[in-house]
């Protein structure tokens, strides 16, 4: 049988199923259930959570768990701990918690962590959030994010044994600035105590397979899963209108999905399972450990998943099957939303991995403009030692200038002089994965202010500051 190359991990013996089964190298599911609003009935929310588990734990085909997600459905949620207090404290190790940095200081953050912790809610995958559903740039702004960068930089520091955390990643960028930002962020994310990643949802495979490659190319051999979504008919509709943040679908797919519509539900169901087995089955081969999916809440739909799923893993047990069938299936359809289509391998999909290092596709990478250079050096030479300066000292300067918030500890000298506060969500480690095609602002209407920092740092010579810098919270 020719599987994934599934990754042998030494991890220590105690007690955490989630963290055992990323190292055993068995394929395995989670299946995503969204913490609800604070408006919502937390008794029946309870239950129904716990039905869910049940429904999970009953699963025999394949090892399976839940993944929790936290503020992503409604602005307002309850605490992703009160909700899971519902599960039995010895099952929690099974499940991952995904953890968001909206409306998190840092100072929230460690309390959250430190709540994590003594719930025995020790997988975490934290996420620096998106914007809340149907808000303004400003409403977004005027929130706190804690960037996932500094959230794995304080669980790893604060509980470097106990809490097992992990990285978002969201490999569906197809211009050159906006796949090595999310890259780039997600090797600072590694350094900083990562130890696996998740990426985020899409349809285009061969996306999937560029992340494989590239972090096996840069010997980044850790655990992934991909997340997976079974669409519904509203969910497509959100996705065209891009109301879902860094969810992109091609003009071609978004053609196939119309003409599965049109005759019924149910004809657009089978054909959402069936798509469901194939990528399913096509990350185990490229070496994905599990998949995280999305939209199967209900115990029926899990069953059938976890059956379907399994069926799908007996039937492709060669990469060579597995893309004829996903070819057919989209029916050769271009799965890249045009005008972009920026992949960084060559010769993807010629095998499930190469044997030698793959050839790599030039990359047009926008250069520093003559205007983005005045600014650099002018700023270089005002405000080069704001960093181990007060958030006085300059102060009306750098407000003209750069829009100063007077942080406690200035960042500027660390993000090219461009302030980290001109992000609406705050993030200085590197972009969220949220951005809208060409390397536009999730929320706000401008290009996002990584992709400035990312040409400046070229310009500079120093892109492995992206990489390498752990830049500290400024409050
Ligand atoms: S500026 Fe970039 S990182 Fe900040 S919210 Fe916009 S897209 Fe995300």
């Amino acid at each position: 049988m020719e599987s994934g190359i599934q990754l042998e991990m030494n991890f220590e013996p105690n007690r955490n199923r989630f963290r055992t089964r990323l190292g055993s190298g068995e394929f395995f599911l989670l299946f995503e259930i969204n913490t609800p609003s604070r408006q919502a009935d937390m008794k029946a929310a309870a239950e129904r959570l716990q039905e869910t588990e049940f429904a999970v734990s009953a699963i025999t085909a394949l090892p399976a768990g839940l993944a929790i997600t936290d503020k992503y459905t409604a602005a307002d949620t309850a605490h992703i701990c009160d909700f899971t207090a519902a599960l039995a404290p010895g099952e929690r190790d099974r499940h991952l918690y995904i953890l968001s940095g909206r409306d998190c200081t840092s100072r929230n953050m460690r309390d959250n962590l430190k709540l994590c912790h003594h719930a025995g809610m020790h997988n975490l995958l934290l996420v620096s959030g998106n914007a809340a559903p149907g808000e303004e740039s400003r409403q977004t702004a005027a929130r706190h994010y804690c960037d996932s960068v500094n959230a794995i930089h304080f669980a790893h520091t604060g509980y470097p044994e106990e809490l097992f955390v992990g990285g978002a990643v969201n490999p569906f960028k197809y211009t050159p600035d906006e796949l090595f930002g999310q890259y780039f962020k997600l090797v600072k994310k590694i350094n900083c105590g990562a130890e696996f990643f998740v990426a985020n949802f899409g349809w285009d495979m061969l996306k999937f397979q560029e992340l494989r490659w590239y972090l096996s190319n840069r010997g980044l051999n850790l655990p992934g899963i991909a997340r997976l979504m079974m669409l519904t008919p509203e969910k497509f509709e959100s996705i065209a209108a891009g109301k879902i943040p860094g969810i992109r679908i091609s003009p071609d797919f978004q053609i196939i999905l119309q003409n599965e519509l049109k005759y019924s539900f149910t004809q657009f169901e089978a054909a959402q399972w069936r798509r469901l087995q194939l990528q399913a089955a096509g990350c185990r081969l490229l070496g994905y450990n599990g998949i995280q999916i999305s939209g199967v809440e209900r115990p029926d739909k899990i069953r059938i998943a976890a059956a379907r799923i399994s069926e799908a893993l007996e039937e492709f047990q060669h990469f060579d099957d597995w893309s004829k069938a996903y070819h057919e299936h989209l029916a050769r359809a271009e799965m890249a939303p045009y005008p972009h289509r920026f992949y960084l391998f060559n010769k993807l999909f010629a095998s499930a991995h190469p044997e030698t290092a793959p050839p790599v596709n030039h990359a047009q990478l926008p250069t520093v403009s003559r205007w983005e250079r005045y600014y650099y050096e002018l700023s270089r030479f005002m405000f080069a030692h704001a960093g181990r300066q007060s958030p006085d000292e300059h102060y009306y300067a750098k407000r003209l200038l750069v829009g100063c918030s007077r942080c406690e500890r200035c960042r500027l000298p660390e993000t090219c002089f461009i302030c980290p506060n001109t992000c609406p969500k705050g993030l200085s480690n590197g972009p969220c994965g949220g951005s809208r095609p060409g390397g536009r602002c999730e929320v706000a209407e401008r290009e996002c202010i990584h992709q400035r920092i990312m040409r400046l740092n070229r310009w500079r010579n120093s892109l492995d500051q992206l990489e390498e810098h752990y830049i500290p919270p400024g409050n």
